[in-house]
């Protein structure tokens, strides 16, 4: 595959991202030129030949590889480390691929039992159809990921900080457990942005993103991203890519592309306006507890201070009086938005139990925190003192 021409990775991050792997065409179109092409032509008879079996660089098909789809791989590279990567239609599409691509009937794999729905439904449900075994553990607790660790364990996977209750899990820690048990440790770092946390130097073998949320970060499309290093991919996933096809549509990636362009600025604003609402949601009667991984009383707020450079965009807190009153707060908002996504210019806020984890058993629900009164925000771009006033207008009405 062509390689972008300019040496960007040693930039700081703002520069990376709006630089880094770009590949321009002979036009020398400032901005990353969107190609819009299934296939790729060839010279010559010899030259396709050349280009099938690898002896010539080259794109051959864009279920393989793309040039817009590539400067939006180099790009997340350049961020997160990487030595490769594979960008993909959805963040679903880059979970199942990640974990799919390096089992077989007869593996075990180990994840963190508060995941993402549909992740849950991948390592419980179509791990069993394909006779791969699945343990849950409680990913804070490192006994439990030993203890589940077998002979034929595969895979460790994890996302942190969790969704909806911002648990944070030690990533070096559990790197560590599954380095020595001979298995990989996959990561979705969706809910900590590539801006506040580096899974790979932290030590984890595999990083996967929802690009869906804050990378695109403007409710458009759909994406997602699976990154490792050179080595992993060319022997796990390379192969399973080609003839599998969760390919990143180009246009998507283009739209990616621009999305990365402004992440670290989004991201920093979205952070501090989570961090004053935090604050000043500790300070009000109506609620019961603040969830916010860059807070002194989050519980994990020394993992999160050790691996984090920074709280996160979302808080998550409980509001007093259950279901109805919750409700009552969501119906009354004004400016923010009922709405499952996160990582939005759009500040939106759900009802976990009711939406995101109702497919769960009220016993599951409890184990993972997530009670009747539980609110998830996740913060956009608008003026944090708007925000702050429909907050407070809103719990006022309940
Ligand atoms: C949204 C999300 C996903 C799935 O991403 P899609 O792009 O919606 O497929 C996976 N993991 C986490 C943590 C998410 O928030």
């Amino acid at each position: 595959m062509p390689q972008p021409t300019d040496q960007t990775r040693n930039f700081k991050p703002a520069t990376l991202m709006v630089h880094g792997g770009t590949t321009r065409s002979g036009f020398g179109e400032t901005s990353e030129a969107l190609f819009l092409t299934q296939g790729f032509v060839y010279e010559t008879a010899e030259a396709a030949e050349a280009r099938f079996k690898g002896e010539e660089p080259g794109f051959i098909y864009s279920r393989y590889a793309n040039p817009t789809t590539r400067m939006f791989e180099e790009r997340m590279m350049a961020l997160e480390g990487a030595g490769d990567a594979r960008g993909t239609a959805s963040g679903m599409a880059a979970v199942a691929a990640a974990i799919q691509c390096q089992v077989k009937a007869g593996d075990h794999v180990v994840a963190a039992r508060a995941l993402f729905g549909s992740c849950r439904y991948v390592v419980e449900t179509v791990m069993a159809r394909m006779g791969v075994d699945c343990t849950l553990v409680d990913g804070r607790n490192l006994d439990e990921w030993q203890k589940a660790v077998r002979p034929n364990t595969r895979v460790f996977f994890m996302e942190t900080p969790t969704n909806p209750t911002l648990e944070v899990i030690d990533i070096a820690a559990v790197a560590a457990i599954a380095h020595a048990a001979g298995a990989t440790l996959v990561v979705d770092n969706v809910f900590a942005t590539p801006i506040h946390q580096k899974p790979l130097a932290l030590g984890a073998d595999v990083v996967v993103y929802s690009a869906t949320k804050h990378i695109d970060g403007q409710g458009r499309c759909l994406g997602g991203i699976i990154l490792s290093s050179k080595d992993w991919i060319d022997e796990n996933l390379h192969d399973y890519y080609r003839h599998t096809g969760p390919a990143l549509s180009p246009f998507n990636a283009w739209t990616l592309l621009k999305g990365l362009e402004t992440l670290p600025l989004r991201v920093a604003q979205q952070t501090r306006s989570a961090a004053t609402v935090a604050d000043r949601l500790a300070e009000s009667p109506k609620i019961s507890r603040v969830l916010y991984p860059g807070r002194e009383d989050h519980p994990d707020f020394a993992v999160a201070r050790r691996q984090m450079a920074a709280g996160s965009t979302l808080v998550a807190f409980d509001v007093a009086g259950g279901k109805e009153a919750a409700f009552r707060f969501l119906n009354a908002l004004r400016i923010i938005l009922i709405s499952n996504n996160l990582g939005d210019a759009k500040s939106l806020v759900t009802h976990p139990a009711t939406t995101t984890h109702k497919n769960l058993s009220a016993e599951a629900r409890a184990e993972l925190g997530i009670d009747d009164g539980l609110v998830r925000l996740s913060l956009g771009l608008e003026d944090v003192e708007d925000l702050w006033d429909d907050i407070e207008g809103a719990l006022n009405s309940i």
